[in-house]
């Protein structure tokens, strides 16, 4: 067999060869330790060499059931055909051509597209960046010009970003914040919504927020509430029914942009375009990046028009921000297409039942909760509510060890979250449970 002529068949199966990490792994992670910061940590040192849909195979040979899609990148799933063939045209014809200079079409059909699938039926337009964190600040940077106010809210457990003023947006301090101040001022931390924890209903989770904006803040004062609908990093924390529509009631009656940052949660991850749209909530912004392109580095803030025409000419933009081959991609055509909203209903549909019988179980997790394929279990020590990051830790070596790729959260590192691309196969997911059930029968 040569392998210049065979078709390339793709593995779907999940195998370990080596033992984690294998050699090659080892080897490129010497190297990687004289040459790169420790500051960029890596979950799981393994060299990762391909992948496809939801298998990636490392350097020594080990094929991984990749449950966190890169943190929710690969939603349309790993090198997926289109996105291959959308680049590849693109590389070849138009490579960059920076849009603030001589603008192109596909920058322009992006915008089309979030216009048309973000929620609300209104004007909207778009400015497209190239990372979420970016996003974030181009969405702070529009509130403000449109409103005339400085103030930034967010919620606690938040996760916007790394740069100066998304690091003040973040709520966890270790790692992401911890010795890197001073941070941007004007941002507050309200309390959110967090059932497991604070056991209120939606109602009065939202009266406590809007209390604390209106007392501690001043709603005058604020420009924006920037608002996971459903929290990333901070644990896939689903608020409780009626938080979001108070909040946003609130940000419209007292002039507040409110900002949806789906950065994590949209695109089709939970089954519909944006979680918002679970809790029947049209925000004034909605934040996209990480599943927008299928892996490539691409951020949109799509907002009502008379918001986003709020910066001047000139104030909004950036060298690769939207470029051709990023904006190549249409993550919604293959969504449509394919149909993978229904997806993520027939993953939660196979993925919940379980995580729900493990619970009855295995009395270290609390709980169970997500929406999609954007599911998690939160745990505890047994009997109580107290975090227990050790089981995580335990949780996800074991499951390296065994080919599945698991991801934790959680400001208490106490989650593990559950973000497979909508391509994982029946089989792919009830594999990768087996191997769940024997980590904790191993704990
Ligand atoms: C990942 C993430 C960001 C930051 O995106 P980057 O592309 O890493 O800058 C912001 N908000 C949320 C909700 C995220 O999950």
């Amino acid at each position: 067999m040569t392998d210049t002529l065979a078709p390339t068949v793709f593995p779907t199966d999940r195998r370990v060869v080596t033992a984690i990490p294998g050699p090659k792994s080892q080897a490129i992670h010497e190297r990687r330790l004289r040459v790169v910061p420790s500051g960029v940590a890596s979950a799981l040192p393994v060299y990762i060499e391909r992948a496809h849909g939801a298998i990636v195979i490392d350097v020594d040979g080990n094929q991984f059931i990749d449950l966190g899609s890169g943190i929710g990148v690969m939603t349309i799933g790993h090198t997926d055909d289109a996105v291959v063939a959308a680049t590849s045209a693109q590389l070849a014809e138009l490579t960059h051509a920076m849009f603030t200079i001589t603008p192109y079409e596909g920058y322009v059909r992006v915008a089309e597209l979030l216009a048309e699938h973000t929620p609300g039926d209104f004007a909207k337009k778009t400015v497209l960046l190239n990372s979420g964190a970016e996003a974030v600040e181009n969405a702070v940077k529009i509130a403000r010009k449109y409103t005339g106010r400085t103030g930034v809210a967010v919620l606690e457990h938040a996760y916007h970003g790394r740069t100066n003023l998304t690091m003040a947006m973040t709520f966890k301090a270790m790692p992401y914040k911890a010795g890197f101040g001073p941070f941007a001022g004007s941002v507050f931390h309200a309390p959110g919504s967090y059932p497991f924890h604070d056991g209120l209903s939606g109602a009065d989770a939202a009266t406590r927020t809007i209390t604390y904006l209106e007392k501690y803040v001043g709603a005058a004062d604020l420009a924006c509430l920037v608002v996971e609908p459903i929290q990333g990093e901070g644990g896939f924390v689903v608020p409780a029914d009626g938080f979001l529509p108070a909040l946003q009631e609130w940000c419209t009656a007292n002039g507040v942009v409110f900002v949806a940052d789906e950065i994590q949660s949209g695109m089709a991850r939970t089954g519909a375009y944006f979680a918002v749209e679970h809790f029947g909530v049209v925000p004034d912004m909605v934040l996209s990046a990480k599943g927008i392109a299928g892996g490539l580095p691409i951020a949109g803030v799509t907002g009502r028009a008379e918001i986003m025409d709020a910066a001047h000419p000139g104030g909004l933009g950036g060298t690769f921000a939207g470029n051709p081959v990023a904006a190549a991609v249409s993550v919604f055509e293959s969504i449509e297409r394919r149909g993978l909203l229904a997806d993520a209903g027939r993953i939660e549909t196979v993925l919940m039942p379980a995580l729900l019988s493990l619970q009855s179980r295995y009395p270290v997790i609390g709980d169970v909760r997500g929406i999609g394929a954007m599911l998690a279990i939160e745990l505890v020590v047994a009997g109580t509510k107290e975090p227990n990051p050790a089981a995580v830790a335990s949780l996800t070596a074991f499951a390296a060890q065994h080919g599945v790729l698991l991801l934790s959260a959680g400001t208490f590192g106490n989650v593990i979250r559950f973000l497979p691309s909508l391509a994982i196969s029946d089989d792919q997911l009830i594999d990768a449970i087996g191997v769940l059930e024997a980590g904790f029968a191993s704990l």
